[in-house]
């Protein structure tokens, strides 16, 4: 057993904790990234980036990239999104937002995950701050001390560690979170997700679709030439039935609901079925510990906001170490500073996963006029369509700048 001193000690190497732990090296910190995975994500991904049909990816907006862009974080990586058309099967009402109206580039990037997972992984070999150990994982000796007492477990050692600041980003079941008596919220939205790469016969134009259809909210996002990455929502009850359909049943089930918008869909990809929840925590810090990304709150992927809100955070935690030394402090000013916009997407994701959520009675006549003004008045109301806009490319929301 040797024992080891380091500043933070970020628990989860996902795209989030990553960015975190760049973040606070940036920032002074000495920093030890643990991820109980036996493999380098951008590694094991290889396989699936050599088949285009299987990469997954995740659209993050405009705000996110410029965040990433502004710490060196970003190069090139994603597909620009330059409008986005949300509609809902079998009504009038459709709602298209132009990156032109906002005056900026693109509202958002389409990023495949493993390259940009493959671009942390090499900015985090490259920086001295940061020491990745894995597969490992880390136990909480003593929750509430100052500097925390840690033990990072790995097959063959275990180390202690002393931490002034522990970041918990290690996903929605985090073990961290409960080491650490954090109770969870979660609604079950009896929903899942079918997550696949499509290839359509014409060219995307880089607009991203959100259809909400009669089986739930389907979102079809332009990845490279013809493809697109394909997001699903289906009532929970069709999960087995999903994952069993042919490749033919599954593209003629999305073709229907999508229409013809960008011709036949000629090819579909390995698909994934996921469960959709909202697991949110009921606090987001205790003593010098915080709960970051999905350990913190996981999203419905309606509206695209999770990794979005997250990158936030991110940036917001570092910016509030960067100008208030005592960690508690920091942390405590950090919650404040993100309570309002946490809630706001929280709030907003998770009443439009419940207002276009498949409904197995028929759906009621208030309930179908009441989605089909919104989408009208979204297109109609000038200072309404710019607020909603601006708010959903990530605009607007103030952070504690790195540094200052
Ligand atoms: C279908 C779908 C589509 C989505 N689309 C979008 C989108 O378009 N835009 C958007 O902004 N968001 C989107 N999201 C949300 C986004 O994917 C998540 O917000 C994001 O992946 C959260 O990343 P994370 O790093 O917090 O968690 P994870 O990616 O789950 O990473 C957790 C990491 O912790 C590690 N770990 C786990 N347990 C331990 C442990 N005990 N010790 C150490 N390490 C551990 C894991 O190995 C992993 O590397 C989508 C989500 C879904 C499900």
């Amino acid at each position: 057993m040797s024992t080891q001193v380091s500043s933070a000690v970020v628990a989860g190497a996902g795209i989030v904790g990553c960015v975190q732990a760049l973040l606070l090296a940036r920032v002074g910190f000495d920093v030890t990234l643990v991820d109980a995975a036996d493999s380098v994500p951008a590694l094991s991904d290889k396989a699936m980036a050599d088949n285009a049909m299987a990469v997954r990816s995740v659209a993050v907006s405009y705000r996110s990239q410029q965040l990433l862009a502004s710490a060196g974080l970003w190069s090139d990586l994603g597909c620009p999104i330059h409008s986005v058309l949300v509609n809902e099967q079998g009504r009038f009402g459709a709602v298209r937002f132009h990156a032109n109206e906002f005056s900026v580039p693109a509202l958002g990037y389409v990023i495949k995950n493993h390259l940009l997972e493959e671009q942390l992984y090499q900015l985090i070999d490259a920086e001295p701050g940061i020491t990745l150990v894995k597969p490992a994982s880390v136990q909480l000796i003593q929750p509430v001390s100052n500097p925390l007492c840690l033990q990072i477990v790995s097959a063959d050692q275990t180390q202690t560690a002393d931490a002034q600041l522990l970041v918990a980003a290690d996903g929605t079941g985090s073990s961290l979170r409960a080491q650490l008596g954090i109770e969870v919220n979660t609604t079950d939205y009896e929903q899942c997700a079918l997550v696949a790469n499509v290839l359509c016969q014409r060219d995307h134009g880089n607009v991203a679709f959100e259809r909400f259809t009669d089986s739930g909210p389907l979102a079809l996002l332009p990845l490279d030439e013809r493809r697109m990455a394909l997001v699903y929502t289906v009532h929970a009850h069709r999960a087995d039935e999903i994952r069993s359909l042919t490749d033919q049943q599954l593209i003629d089930e999305i073709q229907q609901r999508f229409g013809g918008r960008l011709g036949r869909i000629q090819d579909i990809g390995p698909r994934a079925v996921l469960p959709l929840m909202l697991t949110e925590s009921q606090q987001q810090t205790h003593g010098c510990s915080v709960l970051i990304g999905n350990a913190a709150r996981t999203l419905h992927p309606v509206a695209g906001q999770g990794l979005n809100l997250a990158l936030r955070d991110v940036f917001e935690l570092a910016g509030q170490l960067a100008n208030e030394p005592e960690v508690e402090i920091a942390l405590g000013k950090f919650v404040s500073a993100r309570r309002p916009d946490q809630q706001f997407v929280v709030r907003q994701t998770d009443t439009l996963a419940k207002v276009f959520r498949k409904h197995r009675w028929p759906l009621s006549a208030s309930l179908g006029f009441a989605r089909q003004s919104s989408l009208l008045l979204l297109d109609s109301v000038k200072p309404l369509r710019g607020k909603f806009g601006r708010r959903n490319a990530g605009m607007g929301i103030p952070l504690t700048p790195l540094g200052h």
